[in-house]
């Protein structure tokens, strides 16, 4: 272990082996700036330690818990921690970013990366207590709920508040969907919430009290505050403090950005009616989901009476709301808010879980489920057993908990069309025919058709959003048609680029939506670490990461035909106010991706990027 001090970092990465139960302490990479933190620097790590032809769900996956560099309750939107693993959804390149507060305790223990590998013999939980590292078997947590086992560990704890990450039942249980949970909070997509499962980690414990060194704590701290004046400054922030995401449910459905019936149409026509009665009936008051938010977009919810009866809590996302609301054309908004806080308890992915049961939903019209499986559109009353059924994975809970494409795969050839999914990733609740770059970004995305990396496609051409990106060469998003396709491939790769530094910085992405630009960030990087580092110099590292795990996804037999998009969401919509418009079908995929493979540095047939490129990023 090195004892040069590391400016702006805990200062270590933690190796937990739980099948030999040991934990080891090694020193941070001698190219630490190379990779940064985050998502970049957890790709390198399992870039170089996976043995190809592995079992995502076998001993041999690892699990990162990557803290950033400005994971920071200093930092706007500093509190943030990157879950990544090689996702036995997708058996590819795999995260998850969750809010709340594990990340700073994990750095103030002195740790930046922690890396569980192996399989614990009984179930386990990993607890650490700054220099203390210990596994502790945990019988009696089996089969709780998340909040449930928060709760009885830290009871068993003791009075010293720990952060705790658990997985519900759906996690125990290998749903290929379960999540992550800290609070209410969800790192939600691509099963890593299974990957903790099968090595039988039911949680983790944290807590830190040491302190961060700083390079130049003043111009550290000037740089947070110039920060959080551009969030104080941006027009969106009271809005977002006020609706939170749900605010953008009307819109989403009067944009054509809103999947409904299984992605039959991107626009429903209730959205406003669903929107009024969640604000009228369901919403409490907003959140932060760690002290020192600003933003606040989280939501208390709650459902006060009737067979939803549902606690005060936090939850009930925009993404939540829409996968239990249009995508399964279910019009009662308490039994979509009781559905996404069930998830939570059970650790299921919401978005998932409501996409897989809008699949259902559409095979049973078919006829391609037996009688007793079937269930009709709209019909929430069967939500409760369903997702208790896919946690457990009972019946055709255990069809469901596979996610899409393996259902479709079980299901047959009449079912494929409407398994809507991006390299096996279910797709969130935003439609590409409401802006054109969308689809591009959601072929592309490393991890598949997730509901992070690729918005800020739509944000730009369809909701004329720049994130500060027009120094770096951004076209201005005025000046282009949301339904155009052509002269989308070079703004898509700079978009995906940005909105991945939070991924790697570990901060709250939807800081970016409210004023945080590269250059803010690199201004605290340069207090926090000492580097003379530049917005362009960020950027340049998410290119690397980007590339790091497009590589691993090739490593693993991936090919250019994976970057595609069901045809359902390419054409015109069955219904809905976008039924006669034929500028919103996406008519060349292939001339898209040819522009945005020659932007990446990548062949232009194959995707696979050239050596020249791999030289420049220095993979
Ligand atoms: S804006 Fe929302 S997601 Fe981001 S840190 Fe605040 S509460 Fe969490």
């Amino acid at each position: 272990m090195t004892e040069k001090k590391v400016y702006g970092y805990g200062g270590s990465e933690l190796w937990v082996d739980l099948s030999r139960g040991s934990a080891e302490r090694r020193p941070l990479r001698e190219d630490l700036r190379k990779y940064c933190g985050g998502a970049a620097y957890a790709a390198r790590i399992i870039y170089d330690s996976w043995v190809p032809g592995g079992d995502p769900l076998g001993e041999e996956n690892l699990l990162i818990f990557a803290a950033g560099p400005l994971t920071d309750p200093r930092v706007p939107g500093g509190g943030s921690l990157e879950i990544c693993f090689v996702s036995p959804l997708t058996e590819l390149w795999g995260e998850s970013r969750i809010g709340g507060e594990a990340g700073f305790s994990l750095r103030r223990a002195g740790i930046d990366f922690l890396v569980v590998t192996g399989k614990a013999s009984e179930p386990t939980v990993l607890v650490i207590e700054n220099g203390d590292v210990r596994l502790e078997a945990c019988p009696e947590l089996s089969g709780e709920l998340c909040s449930r086992k928060e709760e009885l560990l830290q009871e068993h704890l003791g009075p010293k508040p720990f952060d705790i990450l658990s997985i519900g039942p759906g996690g125990e249980n290998q749903v290929l969907y379960s999540t992550v949970m800290h609070k209410h909070r969800a790192a939600g997509r691509c099963g890593g919430g299974a990957v903790m499962g099968s090595k039988n980690l039911l949680a983790l414990a944290l807590r830190g009290t040491g302190t961060v060194p700083l390079a130049d704590e003043k111009a550290f701290l000037g740089a947070c505050r110039e920060g959080h004046k551009a969030v104080v400054a941006s027009p969106g922030t009271p809005e977002f403090r006020k609706w939170g995401t749900m605010g953008g449910y009307p819109y989403s459905d009067a944009s054509g950005d809103l999947p409904t019936k299984n992605w039959k149409s991107n626009s429903w026509g209730k959205g406003q009616e669903i929107f009024d009665h969640y604000y009228g009936t369901n919403f409490q008051r907003p959140h932060g989901c760690y002290r020192g938010c600003t933003v606040q977009c989280g939501r208390i919810l709650q459902v006060s009476e009737g067979p939803w009866k549902t606690p005060s809590h936090e939850g009930g996302e925009y993404e939540s709301i829409a996968a239990f609301t249009a995508f399964c054309t279910n019009e009662d908004v308490d039994a979509a808010v009781h559905a996404s806080w069930l998830c939570n308890e059970y650790g299921i992915d919401t978005i998932s879980a409501g996409a897989s049961l809008a699949f259902l939903m559409e095979c049973s019209e078919k006829g391609l489920l037996p009688e007793e499986d079937r269930c009709a559109w709209g019909d929430s009353l069967v939500f409760p057993e369903m997702l208790r059924k896919i946690a457990l994975r009972e019946g055709v809970g255990d069809l469901l908990a596979q996610g899409v494409r393996r259902m479709a795969e079980k299901l047959g050839e009449a079912s494929l069309e409407g398994a809507i999914h991006v390299k096996g990733l279910e797709g969130p609740a935003h439609d590409p025919r409401s802006g054109k770059s969308l689809g591009l970004s959601y072929a592309t995305g490393n991890r598949g058709m997730c509901h992070i990396h690729p918005v800020e496609a739509k944000g730009w051409d369809a909701d004329k959003q720049d994130f500060g990106l027009l120094p770096y060469g951004l076209p201005a998003p005025e000046e282009v048609a949301p339904w155009d396709e052509e002269g989308k491939g070079e703004a898509v790769k700079l978009l995906q680029d940005a909105g991945n530094l939070p991924e790697i910085l570990c901060t709250c992405k939807f800081y970016q939506y409210v004023g945080v630009t590269p250059e803010h960030y690199a201004a605290m990087l340069r207090g926090s670490t000492g580097w003379d580092i530049t917005g362009e110099e960020l950027l340049e590292i998410s290119e690397r990461g980007i590339n790091l795990q497009r590589l691993f996804n090739l490593r693993q037999g991936m090919t250019a035909e994976a970057d595609e998009l069901p045809s359902r969401i390419r054409s015109l919509p069955e219904f809905g106010r976008y039924a006669q418009e034929e500028r919103c079908v996406i008519r060349d995929l292939s001339g898209m991706l040819r522009e945005y493979y020659a932007a990446r540095g990548w062949d232009e047939a194959e995707g696979i990027p050239l050596e020249e490129t791999l030289q420049r990023l220095g993979l």
